[in-house]
């Protein structure tokens, strides 16, 4: 309201455009001062994530194991606020060590997108790869708790108002998504969410997570097969919600709107981005004819 109020008196009726670019501008989440790592920002949702928050005025440090493709995306981002860092999230050493520098280079940890995940084809229950397992809970749910612990120490220690946002998926919500050991990690990241929020939350550290569905990326297209286009192709006619197709960058901005200002009183919560998919029974929604 207070945009409108300021655009309508200082724009003139007639500079339409002006004004609905200027609505535009100022009413985006903005992240002017504020320094975030993303894990897993080299590739996917989490570079879509640091391209964003980039634009929006974040100084951003891109945490990941690909160092060519993670030093390109930096490069990349417009106006030199992104730059990479080699960090593998399954080493507390390294998370604690990332941390620490930015907090070095920056004097401040603003916010902390813990999104670094794999998905592994394990197999079914009854032959599931116990060791691929624990590679899956050590990048997904293990990695996620070094990148909180580490983050929240940062900003409880600095007094930072700060922001940690997990990215869990649709598979913390249900199972069938994925293979039990991918569903258990994303569950378990949705329950260090809820207790870290619990906990942080005294300390005016808010912590959050996102719940994606199907993106073509190269963990879901390394999985399946596929071609991106393909992907999508085949996910369409099975979507709830019809004519758009979920991609990295909506995500993004589900993670932007709670790593900001905006979101300054929510804590603990699971912001599901899957177009109503695990709100809705699908089969029953077919077999009535709705
Ligand atoms: P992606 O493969 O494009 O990106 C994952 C990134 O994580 C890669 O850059 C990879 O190098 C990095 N990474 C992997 N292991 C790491 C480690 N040990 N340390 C640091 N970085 C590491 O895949 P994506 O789809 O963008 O996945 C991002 C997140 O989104 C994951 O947590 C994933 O589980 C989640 N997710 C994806 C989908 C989907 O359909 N793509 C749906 C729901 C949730």
């Amino acid at each position: 309201m207070q945009i409108e109020h300021y655009i309508n008196k200082h724009i003139p009726m007639q500079k339409a455009d002006t004004k609905q670019l200027l609505h535009f501008i100022m009413s985006k989440p903005r992240m002017d001062g504020k320094v975030a790592i993303v894990t897993g920002g080299a590739s996917g949702i989490g570079e879509a994530a640091a391209r964003l928050f980039a634009s929006c005025g974040a100084t951003v440090v891109i945490a990941d194991v690909q160092d060519e493709l993670g030093e390109a995306v930096a490069a990349s981002v417009a106006g030199g606020g992104c730059r990479y860092m080699r960090c593998d999230v399954t080493d507390e050493a390294q998370v604690e060590a990332t941390v620490a520098a930015v907090v070095a280079e920056h004097g401040r940890l603003d916010v902390m997108v813990s999104n670094a995940g794999v998905l592994l084809p394990t197999g079914p229950v009854m032959d599931m790869d116990l060791a691929a397992l624990d590679r899956v809970m050590s990048v997904n749910f293990r990695g996620s708790a070094a990148c909180v612990k580490h983050a929240a120490r940062a900003m409880v220690s600095r007094g930072t108002r700060g922001a940690i946002v997990c990215t869990a998926s649709v598979a913390s919500c249900q199972g069938g998504f994925g293979p039990a050991t991918y569903t258990a990690s994303k569950h378990a990241v949705l329950g260090l969410v809820r207790a870290a929020a619990g906990e942080l939350g005294r300390h005016g550290v808010r912590v959050n997570c996102v719940s994606p569905g199907g993106v073509a990326t190269p963990l879901s297209c390394g999985l399946t097969g596929m071609s991106p286009e393909e992907m999508e192709a085949a996910a369409e006619p099975h979507n709830v919600l019809r004519g758009k197709v979920l991609k990295a960058a909506d995500v993004a901005e589900a993670m932007l709107f709670l790593a900001s200002d905006q979101a300054a009183f929510v804590s603990g919560h699971n912001l599901v981005v899957d177009g109503a998919t695990t709100a809705v029974n699908y089969a029953v929604l077919q077999s009535v004819g709705l």
